[in-house]
């Protein structure tokens, strides 16, 4: 089963480009997310629980930094990060959870075209 829990509220994520971020498994959204997101956010469940969390997070911020140099952008930095591409890429794809092998992310590493839609992190 797959359930996503979501907490409404007005402050987490900071920000106002940012609707959404997965903290541990739990999704903090400041409005009503769509099927997608959901999914992305799932996807972001995916990745932390085979990543045992604490190293989702390390690795996601090294990456970004060094997304963020390289793309000279802290948007498209974020974009960039190989959990993020994994996730919009796939996130449309409602049978990913089910279709996904575990860590996934890693070809992700790998530059392919970027992805720019909504923007839940
Ligand atoms: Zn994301």
């Amino acid at each position: 089963m797959h359930v996503v829990k979501i907490f409404l509220n007005k402050y987490i994520p900071f920000g106002k480009r940012y609707l959404a971020i997965n903290l541990f498994g739990v999704v903090f959204a400041k409005g009503k997310l769509n099927r997608a997101t959901v999914n992305h956010e799932y996807i972001h469940t995916l990745q932390q629980r085979e990543m045992a969390f604490l190293f989702f997070f390390l690795w996601y911020i090294l990456e970004w930094i060094f997304r963020v140099i390289q793309y000279r952008s802290f948007h498209k930095g974020y974009y960039n990060i190989s959990f993020e591409r994994e996730a919009y890429r796939n996130q449309n794809n409602l049978h990913y959870k089910q279709e996904r092998k575990r860590y996934s992310w890693v070809k992700y590493l790998k530059k392919g075209k970027s992805s720019r839609q909504s923007v839940p992190r």
